[in-house]
């Protein structure tokens, strides 16, 4: 009996996307969950009224671009697909990961991204920007991609968005991404309340809106749209920032890396046991610092996993303090992410179109059960294990 329900459920979840859907998955990086009423983003916000919201997206820890918009791609926490931060160390390679080294190299990325897990499976996918989605992974990128590029201007990829999902159908992708960094520029230089930010979230809400349009009505498929951020930002100020020279790091047994809201150490072949403990006691024993030192408890927690790109000591800030190398003349005020327990560092996770049950309700939830739900609505299998969980986006398709 109980057998002849599950397949009955399966009958109607599979009657239910009988028709072929196509997604549009937007990244705004750096957009915070509260901007759109904070700096008025009227075409997202419909966009929002006419489907679903989440009332914030969580991060991966470290809250930062690249490890991000991975784990949105793969369903996997950065542990398990490999980019575990902008910029890393890898102690067995011996070598320094930088954004986008993937590209030239994609032995650093450790998983299938949505766009080859369709192109497996014979559903041709498209980016038009999104970290690493130039890289080789297991032989293929996407059908169609474009190597990054900062100045490639913003309505050109809603142009190329369009003009994808017109192609005749054995040509034409069913799953695209997209990419636009000026909010999280602008967040970085000014701050999360500057008026440059309103500015930058006003273009590309602008721009979203035209691309919300055009899908409805120059597109023949049915074309579901999920916009996104990697994270959010929040201000850091100039006069609290920790000078990475002042810290007592022996550099002949550590190497180093300063992602701002974290420094880490990893110990360089050859340094023992207890000469890490002695340089954690160290630093623990610094007075007056203004940073913590991570505990193995809470970055297991955080789905930090023992490996060759886990540093040995983790420094963390926490917001406004930040690490830096440059001299005290050049710091400035700004914004910065890549702390973690701060609800700044929350982004948006909205979706639209005629498979979404516009009458779901959605808490905050983290970035990695995005990908399950893009698989669902695409009919594809997953092909391996991942840490997202397909159930918690499953009341968003309709009749599921
Ligand atoms: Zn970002």
């Amino acid at each position: 009996m109980k057998r002849f329900l599950l397949s009955l459920c399966l009958f109607f979840s599979l009657t239910a996307l009988a028709e072929e859907q196509t997604v549009v998955l937007i990244s705004i990086d750096g957009f915070r969950h509260d901007y759109i009423e904070k700096h008025d983003a009227k075409n997202i916000r419909a966009i929002a009224e006419a489907g679903v919201r989440a009332e914030g997206l969580i991060p991966v820890y470290p809250s930062k671009t690249f490890p991000n918009h991975l784990s949105i791609v793969t369903g996997q926490y950065p542990a398990n697909h490999g980019i575990v931060d902008n910029n890393f160390y890898d102690k067995e390679r011996q070598q320094r990961y930088r954004m986008g080294d993937g590209v030239e190299d994609s032995t650093w990325l450790t998983t299938l991204p949505i766009w080859n897990l369709a192109e497996f499976q014979g559903v041709k996918a498209a980016t038009f920007f999104w970290p690493e989605s130039e890289a080789r992974i297991n032989g293929r990128t996407a059908s169609y991609y474009y190597n990054y590029s900062t100045p490639t201007p913003n309505r050109q990829r809603v142009e190329q968005i369009i003009d994808w999902l017109k192609l005749p159908a054995a040509a034409r992708p069913r799953i695209v991404t997209g990419y636009f960094s000026v909010v999280d520029t602008m967040g970085h230089r000014f701050g999360p309340d500057a008026h440059q930010v309103k500015g930058a979230v006003q273009h590309v809400d602008q721009l979203i809106g035209e691309l919300w349009q055009r899908l409805n009505n120059e597109v023949d498929v049915p074309v579901n749209l999920i916009l996104v951020s990697d994270h959010g930002m929040t201000p850091i100020k100039a006069d609290q920032m920790i000078d990475e020279d002042s810290l007592p790091v022996d550099k002949s047994l550590f190497e180093t890396v300063n992602s701002q809201t974290r420094f880490m150490l990893y110990a360089k072949e050859g340094t023992t046991e207890a000469q890490i403990a002695a340089q954690r006691e160290r630093l623990l024993k610094l007075p007056n610092k203004t940073f913590s030192i991570e505990s193995n408890q809470v970055l297991s927690s955080l789905g930090v996993k023992p490996g060759p790109r886990k540093a040995d000591i983790i420094l963390a800030a926490e917001a406004p303090v930040t690490f830096t190398g440059r001299p005290p003349e050049s710091r400035k005020d700004g914004g910065t992410h890549g702390f973690y327990g701060n609800r700044d560092m929350d982004g948006i996770f909205i979706t639209a179109g005629p498979a979404i049950n516009a009458n779901a309700e959605l808490d905050r939830f983290s970035n990695i059960h995005i990908y399950p739900f893009m698989a669902e609505l695409l009919g594809l299998e997953l092909m391996t294990e991942i840490d997202g969980d397909s159930e918690v986006l499953a009341p968003l398709i309709n009749n599921n």
